[in-house]
């Protein structure tokens, strides 16, 4: 029995709220997770957080 458990973290830009990156959550990883990047709205690197769908 194999469950498919593929998580999915969704990163949105703390700046201007637009949601640019996704990256694949680890197990081990169950903080949201804060990080710096390029976002293309403010064409600078800006705080990028973790929302759950
Ligand atoms: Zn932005």
């Amino acid at each position: 029995m194999a469950t498919k458990k593929k998580k999915r973290a969704k990163l949105v830009c703390t700046v201007c709220k637009k949601s640019t990156y996704f990256t694949n959550k680890t197990k081990a990883v169950e903080e949201k997770l804060e990080l710096s990047k390029f976002c293309k709205y403010d064409k600078k690197h800006t705080p990028h957080k973790e929302v759950k769908k």
